[in-house]
């Protein structure tokens, strides 16, 4: 008999939200959308769906999502376009697809799976990347289906301040998924825009498989967000999993050690993390993070500030 433990957790960006400082609409916005994803990556575990497909699920609600930095709602770049940047890893196989710099493709999640599951590559990048949607059947998009007011606004802002340390421009969003399903395999995927006002085709660590997704059934699955750069140089999401793997870390201790890297770097961000065995859970240095977890014996917990 299989047996019916699983486990999701999702996030959508760590960043400054504290208390009060977030508007209750934008609180009660960012609430609903991770209560639509949590519900629609369970619902598919719950019924002995796989944990790449729960994944995968989730993150495209989030991405449809306006009030994310991921697929519609992304931040713009310097020169005013969106370009965005997925992963997505199947733990079974150590299967990966990633895409970076995607201007026409709706939901980029679901174009790494593709990547992934059609293609000899691991990681497409930019005007191919959007050629492989469409020579693929993947849903392509118009640049004004991404675009936000918000978004725009956020951008004038940086531009209007060039001088300002890139770093307190940084307005995190992304988003991600990690699961493991009732037959024990595990999964993440991660969707982000970047950061504003990125030039030169800046690409985070979100799409790099061992920097911002990883996942490996032999340990766990990890999705990222915050400041990539930091998590580049870290190669966060596959020093976790090998913590756990080698040094029979729990996931909580490895997640916690190496977001206090992190900071001991000047970087800032969080972790989302499930485990093979089916734990869940997570860490950042940030104010806030945006997050849920649901399990087979618990209804969804939704979060966004650190003392909750
Ligand atoms: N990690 C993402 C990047 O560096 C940003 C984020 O998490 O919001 O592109």
């Amino acid at each position: 008999m299989t047996a019916i433990r699983w486990t999701l957790v999702i996030h959508g960006g760590s960043g400054s939200m504290r208390r009060g400082h977030l508007s209750d609409a934008d609180d009660r916005a960012g609430r609903a959308g991770l209560k639509a994803a949590i519900e629609a990556g369970s619902a598919i575990l719950a019924a002995g769906g796989s944990a790449l497909d729960a994944v995968e699920a989730a993150v495209r609600l989030l991405e449809d999502d306006p009030h994310f930095n991921a697929g519609r709602g992304s931040v713009y770049t310097a020169e005013g376009h969106i370009e965005c940047d997925a992963a997505i890893m199947d733990g079974a196989t150590l299967d990966a697809g990633a895409i970076a710099g995607v201007r026409a493709t709706r939901n980029p999640i679901t174009l790494a799976r593709a990547v992934m599951e059609r293609s000899h590559h691991v990681f497409l990048a930019g005007s191919g990347a959007d050629a492989f949607a469409r020579a693929h059947g993947v849903e392509s998009a118009d640049p004004a289906w991404f675009e936000t007011a918000e978004r725009r606004r956020q951008l004038d802002e940086i531009l209007a301040n060039p001088d300002a340390p890139f770093d307190s421009a940084m307005k995190y969003g992304t988003v991600g998924a990690v699961a493991v399903d009732t037959h024990g395999h595990v999964a993440a995927a991660t969707s982000t825009g970047g950061l504003t006002g990125k030039k030169w085709g800046r690409v985070g660590d979100s799409p790099l498989i061992g920097a911002g997704t990883y996942a490996d059934d032999r340990a766990c699955a990890v999705s990222c967000t915050g400041a990539g750069e930091f998590f580049i140089r870290l190669g966060l999401a596959h020093e976790i999993t090998a913590r756990v793997r080698l040094a029979g870390a729990s996931i909580d201790d490895a997640a916690d050690a190496l977001i206090s890297e992190l900071g001991d770097m000047g970087g800032k961000g969080g972790v989302i993390v499930v485990s093979a065995d089916g734990s869940g859970g997570w860490a950042f240095n940030t104010p806030g993070m945006y997050r849920a977890i649901a399990t087979h014996d618990a209804p969804p917990e939704i979060a966004i500030y650190g003392d909750e």
